[in-house]
């Protein structure tokens, strides 16, 4: 061969697009419609909600369509998560229901797949109580789906795949996404977390920290701004830490820096920040940004520095306040919101009292609110947890009621205000819109439906409770 030649030739294929074609040639013929059907089912988060964009986006490149009904379906696959117990139960509940589906009709390749198929006791449990199942694979070989695909349909046998310390390092770039909204997107920044909180199961299924490289993101941000998406999420576990793991390290403030300098009409959000890792420069970031949403989600999980020292947070309540004073300061409009889990280990009614002080101290706009779930392998599973359950429960609603106060009254305080939305949506029962606002508030107003996907101005007219009404502010 000339070395010309070498010029001349085609660029090489991605390493699935053999695989790709070969589950498109296999499913034209097994099929049981016209096309071959798939439905995805995710639990959990919306990293999990993103990768099952980029496996919808797969199967679509083989010539699947979708389908919410499993007797349409030739292919069903799990998108599961590992952060609760119970959701655990309801993936093998639900995996189960599908036995008697599975002997009616033998071609349909059931298949799991996610954060709880990294954990070896839920893929073996899958493998011996539900031997209908035919592929399992975990997040860290996620980019060889096509390939698992193809084997599981054309083996004899049962294909069970899980990542090991080099697939952990890999990121693929260019897969492709089906998203399943054409104005909001996910965009991940960065996979895995390094900061093993000790009641989370994450570092264990995702691996350790590594970013994506900031040109790929940016290529991927301006293609969304492009194809007119207005709500752009930036998506990590600890966004925070984005790009220390780098050749050439850049911070996520520089990042979002970088991305809210693309021209267009949109909104930019991240999400998950660590309050040990958000600085104040992030804070002026979002301060001085263009599109940047004035959000943060900052995760406080508990207001007692004793419990947080038990959970590995890395910061105190005293930290945390003062960066939320801060951020107040600088961004007076500030939409805050956080998780809290009630009842970690060994926390007493005190302790938790005074997560309830903290919560009236920052006045969030809303919560998410957990009962510590054990999850095995992590440390706070293996402590004394003398509390009972239902006491557990009555603490919850108390922290809850409280929530719903500082809701309600935020909420009363927004009446007579305008706030631009972003529609999303329109309710059937209601027959009213719904749309979001910068800091991630609903209200409902009436419209119509072609107005869905674009921002519109809003006047709010009334409150109940937390939920916003409100009317359509005519554009001059
Ligand atoms: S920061 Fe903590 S809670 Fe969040 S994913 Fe990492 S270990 Fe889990």
């Amino acid at each position: 061969m000339e070395e010309n030649d070498l010029f001349r030739m085609p660029p090489p294929l991605h390493p699935q697009a053999f695989y790709t074609e070969r589950a498109a040639k296999i499913m034209a013929v097994r099929k049981r419609g016209a096309v071959p059907m798939a439905l995805v089912r995710t639990y959990g988060c919306q990293q999990n909600v993103s990768d099952s964009e980029k496996i919808m986006g797969m199967l679509s490149q083989m010539g699947f369509s979708f389908t919410e009904d499993p007797e349409q379906a030739d292919f069903i696959l799990f998108n599961t998560c590992a952060v609760r117990g119970h959701a655990e139960n309801r993936v093998f509940g639900n995996v189960g229901a599908l036995k008697e589906l599975k002997r009616r009709y033998p071609s349909i390749l059931v298949a799991v797949c996610g954060c709880m198929m990294e954990e070896k006791s839920a893929s073996e449990h899958i493998r011996r109580k539900f031997p209908f199942v035919g592929l399992v694979f975990g997040t860290h070989v996620l980019h060889r789906f096509p390939e698992l695909l193809c084997t599981a349909l054309e083996g004899d046998g049962r294909v069970f795949e899980r990542g090991d310390e080099q697939e952990d390092a890999v990121i693929t770039e260019g897969l492709p996404a089906r998203r399943g909204s054409r104005f909001r997107a996910w965009l991940t920044v960065m996979y895995g977390c390094n900061n093993f909180c000790s009641y989370c199961i994450v570092p264990y299924v995702r691996g350790r920290e590594r970013s994506r490289g900031p040109h790929a993101i940016l290529g991927e941000f301006r293609g969304l701004v492009e194809n007119g998406y207005k709500d752009i999420t930036l998506l990590g576990q600890n966004v925070n830490s984005y790009g220390k793991t780098l050749g050439d390290p850049i911070s996520f403030s520089e990042l979002l820096r970088r991305l809210d300098a693309v021209d267009g009409d949109y909104r930019l959000r991240f999400m998950t920040s660590h309050p040990k890792d958000a600085t104040r420069e992030l804070i002026d970031t979002m301060a001085g940004g263009r599109h940047i949403s004035h959000h943060l989600h900052l995760p406080v999980q508990s207001g007692s520095n004793r419990i947080l020292k038990a959970m590995n947070r890395g910061y105190t309540r005293e930290s945390y306040l003062a960066l939320v004073e801060y951020a107040k300061k600088k961004i007076p409009d500030l939409s805050l919101t956080s998780d809290i889990i009630v009842g970690f280990p060994g926390e007493t009614y005190e302790e938790f009292r005074q997560t309830v002080d903290l919560i009236r101290q920052v006045e969030f706009t809303s919560l998410f609110t957990f009962i510590y779930s054990p999850r095995e392998g992590t440390r706070a599973a293996k402590l004394p947890d003398p509390v009972p359950a239902e006491e557990k429960t009555r603490w919850l609603q108390e922290l809850c009621a409280e929530q719903e106060k500082i809701s309600a009254k935020r909420c009363a305080g927004e009446v007579g205000r305008t706030r631009r939305v972003l529609i999303e949506g329109k309710n059937s029962k209601t027959g009213l819109l719904h749309g979001r606002t910068d800091g991630s508030v609903v209200i409902d107003f009436p419209g119509s439906e072609d107005q869905v996907g674009r921002f519109a101005d809003v006047r709010i007219t009334a409150a109940r409770n937390w939920v916003l009404s409100g009317e359509l502010v005519p554009s001059k």
